[in-house]
């Protein structure tokens, strides 16, 4: 069996991309698994420890990545964010197209792991959008929306490294242009695949 296609997904705090995934994840037609993430952060309301993420401590975090579990991980806002590397291994030797939903620092290494990952980053249409979604969202207080407002440029920054960029302007067009472009990989990989079976 041929391996599954990552799928990286990155864009600053605020951009939407976490209902993007969500609407991406909703529709089974995608044939994309999403691969949960550990962090140390705090639960949220309406998340759900095991679905949201794996949840942990510092201390139980930091011998994951001395045992060598993590394929990546980042420091993000204070808080260890870190994805499992055999369960996307698992994944991927399946046959299974994995989503990663993670900040540009872990996406970059995934990168290196696999070259043949791909990168999409999602950019806010405007700054003054990206700060009015923020506010919107009530979830920070002021300084920590200047922080991440702040980080959203080191971030943008980073977006050259993607294979493609999507303007989230409107989230039912956003949502079917990735879509799109997702399908396009999985269609052209079958594709290829195909190819390499044939007799001629
Ligand atoms: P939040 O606290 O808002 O859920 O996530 C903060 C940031 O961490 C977001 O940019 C999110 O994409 C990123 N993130 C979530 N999981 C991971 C992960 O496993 N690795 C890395 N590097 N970033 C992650």
């Amino acid at each position: 069996m041929n391996n599954g296609i990552l799928f990286v997904m990155s864009g600053p705090s605020g951009t939407g991309k976490g209902t993007i995934c969500s609407a991406l994840l909703e529709n089974k037609e995608n044939d994309v698994f999403l691969s949960v993430s550990s962090t140390t952060r705090e639960k949220r309301v309406g998340e759900t420890d095991g679905v949201t993420y794996n949840y942990t401590t510092f201390e139980n975090f930091e011998s994951m990545i001395e045992r060598g579990e993590m394929l990546e991980y980042a420091m993000y806002s204070g808080n260890y964010y870190g994805t499992p590397k055999k369960t996307v291994q698992d994944m991927l030797s399946a046959g299974k197209n994995v989503l990663l939903e993670i900040e540009p620092q872990g996406a970059l290494k995934v990168k290196e792991i696999f070259p043949e990952a791909v990168l999409m980053f999602i950019v806010p249409p405007s700054m003054a959008e990206l700060k009015k979604r923020l506010e919107e969202r009530g979830r920070e207080t002021e300084d920590q929306i200047e922080k991440r407002l702040e980080a959203a440029k080191w971030e943008f920054n980073q977006s050259p490294k993607y294979n493609q960029i999507f303007v989230n302007d409107n989230l039912e067009n956003c949502v079917r242009e990735v879509e799109n472009a997702m399908k396009d990989k999985i269609a052209k990989r079958n594709l290829v695949d195909k190819l390499l079976s044939e007799k001629y």
